[in-house]
C-alpha cells in the first residue's frame, strides 16, 4: 500500500482557530518610520490605503535614529561605495570594511576584545546559543523568543528560572549540581531590559551565582543597546563578568542586524560554528554603516528620550495609571484583555498608536498598553498622547 499524502496542512482551519482564540495577527503598514506617520486603516490588498497621520508610541526606534540625517547619509554613502548587499557570507567574499569598522566600534563601546555582527538579533541569539551548545542553559522565564528558540535548537538541557530572581537561579543551579557530570558547561542567559515589563535583570547578582559554579553569563541587551552607554552591562560596570554581550542594531540604533561582543576566542569560535552566521549573507553594508553612525549619534539623543519618558510616566501616573518598570519602556497596566483592546482602539481613534499587549504574551489580568517614547517625539505629541490616555481611560472606565 502506498503512502497517501496531499491532504494539505489545514491552514485555513488553523488560521480560523487562531482567529477564534484572538491570536491571529495582521501586518501593520505605515508609510514611514517617523514618530508621526500614516498608518493603513485596512492592511489588506497589495497597496494599502494610508489613512490619517498618527503618532506612533509602538516602535523600538527609541532614539529616533532610523530617520536621522547623518545616519541616512552614512547608509547612502556606503551603499554607493560598497553596495546595497554583502553579496555573500562574510566567510566567502562578504566581509567588507563597513563590517570591520562597526565591529571595532561595538567592541570598544562594549569594553570587549572583539565583536561580531549578524543579520539580525534573532540570528545572533540562535547562532550563538547553538554554537556554544552548553550542557545546561539556565534561562529567565520571560526571555525573548530568539533565546528560547536558540536554547531549543541547541542540545542543552534548559532550566527555566523565575523572572529576574537570582535566588531561584541559585536554587536551580544547586539542584542541578547534585547530578551534574564533572566539567559540564553551564550558561545563564537573560535579557537585560525586558521589553514587555520594562524591568531590568539583576545582572550583578546573577554573575555572583554563576561565578560560584563556574557558569558563563550571556546578557541580551537588545532593548538597552544605544539607550544606555555600553548597555546595562556597561552602566553597571560588569563588562569583565558577562561573557557574552548580545545586542541588536535594529532598535535604538535605527538600523538592522545583531551582534555579540566578548573575548577573541569566543568570537573566533562563533564565526566558525554559528550556522546563522556561516550560512547566511553578511549584514547589508549600509545597515552596518548606519549602525556605526548611530552609535556615535546616540549620546546626543539620550537626554531627549529620558525627558519624554519622564513627562509620560509622570503624566500617566498622576492620572492614576500604574506604570510598570524602571526603563524607557512604559507598560501601562490595564487589567483585562477587553479593557486593553478598548483602550487601544480609543487611543487609535485619537491618533495615538500604542499597542495592547495581552495574554499569552503577558499573564492573565495584566493586559497592558506598551508605550514606547522616542527622543524625537515633540512636546506637543507627548501632550496629545497624555490627553488621549485621559479621555480613553475615562471612556473605558479605568480612571
Ligand atoms: N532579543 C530581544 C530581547 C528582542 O526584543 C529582540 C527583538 N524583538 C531580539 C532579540 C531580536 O532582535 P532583531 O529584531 O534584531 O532580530
Amino acid at each position: 500500500m502506498s503512502l497517501q499524502t496531499g491532504f494539505g496542512f489545514g491552514l485555513d482551519e488553523r488560521l480560523q482557530q487562531r482567529e477564534a482564540d484572538g491570536l491571529r495577527r495582521d501586518l501593520t503598514p505605515v508609510d514611514s518610520v517617523a514618530a508621526t506617520s500614516r498608518v493603513a486603516a485596512d492592511p489588506g490588498g497589495d497597496e494599502p490605503a494610508f489613512g490619517d497621520r498618527r503618532t506612533i508610541f509602538a516602535a523600538n526606534n527609541y532614539l529616533g535614529l532610523a530617520g536621522d540625517e547623518q545616519v541616512i547619509r552614512a547608509a547612502a554613502e556606503t551603499a554607493r561605495e560598497i553596495g546595497t548587499g554583502a553579496g555573500a557570507s562574510r566567510l566567502v567574499v562578504g566581509d567588507t570594511p563597513a563590517h570591520r569598522s562597526l565591529e571595532r566600534a561595538l567592541a570598544e563601546r562594549k569594553g570587549s576584545e572583539r565583536a561580531l555582527v549578524f543579520s539580525s538579533g534573532y540570528a545572533a541569539n540562535v547562532g550563538t546559543l547553538t554554537a556554544l551548545d552548553p550542557d545546561v542553559i539556565f534561562s529567565d522565564e520571560l526571555n525573548h523568543a530568539s533565546i528560547i528558540d536558540g536554547a531549543r535548537l541547541s542540545a542543552a538541557d534548559v532550566e527555566v528560572y523565575d523572572h529576574c530572581d537570582a535566588s531561584a537561579l541559585a536554587d536551580a543551579m544547586a539542584e542541578r549540581a547534585v547530578t551534574a557530570a564533572p566539567g559540564e558547561s553551564w550558561l545563564v542567559v537573560t535579557d537585560s531590559v525586558f521589553s514587555m515589563d520594562g524591568d531590568v535583570a539583576p545582572l550583578a547578582e546573577i554573575c555572583e551565582v554563576a561565578e560560584e559554579y563556574g557558569a558563563w553569563v550571556m546578557a541580551d541587551e537588545a532593548h538597552a543597546t544605544g539607550v544606555y552607554d555600553g548597555g546595562i552591562v556597561g552602566e553597571r560596570g560588569l563588562e569583565d563578568r558577562i561573557d557574552v554581550q548580545l545586542g541588536t542594531l535594529s532598535k535604538a540604533l535605527g538600523a538592522q542586524g545583531g551582534f555579540i561582543a566578548g573575548d577573541e576566542t569566543l568570537i573566533e569560535w562563533v564565526l566558525n560554528a554559528a550556522r546563522s552566521f556561516v550560512f547566511s549573507t553578511g549584514l547589508a553594508p549600509p545597515a552596518a554603516a548606519a549602525a556605526e553612525c548611530a552609535l556615535e549619534r546616540a549620546p546626543a539623543q539620550r537626554d531627549d528620550l529620558w525627558a519624554n519618558v519622564e513627562l509620560l510616566r509622570d503624566g500617566l501616573e498622576s492620572m492614576g495609571y500604574e506604570v510598570y518598570g524602571e526603563t524607557h519602556i512604559l507598560p501601562v497596566l490595564v487589567g483585562t484583555r477587553e479593557d486593553a483592546v478598548a483602550l487601544d482602539d480609543r487611543l487609535r481613534e485619537a491618533g495615538i498608536v500604542a499597542p495592547a499587549i495581552r495574554p499569552p504574551t503577558v499573564p492573565e489580568g495584566t493586559s497592558r498598553i506598551r508605550v514606547a517614547p522616542q527622543a524625537t517625539h515633540t512636546h506637543r505629541e507627548i501632550e496629545r498622547c497624555l490627553a488621549a490616555f485621559e479621555a480613553a481611560g475615562e471612556e473605558v472606565g479605568l480612571l
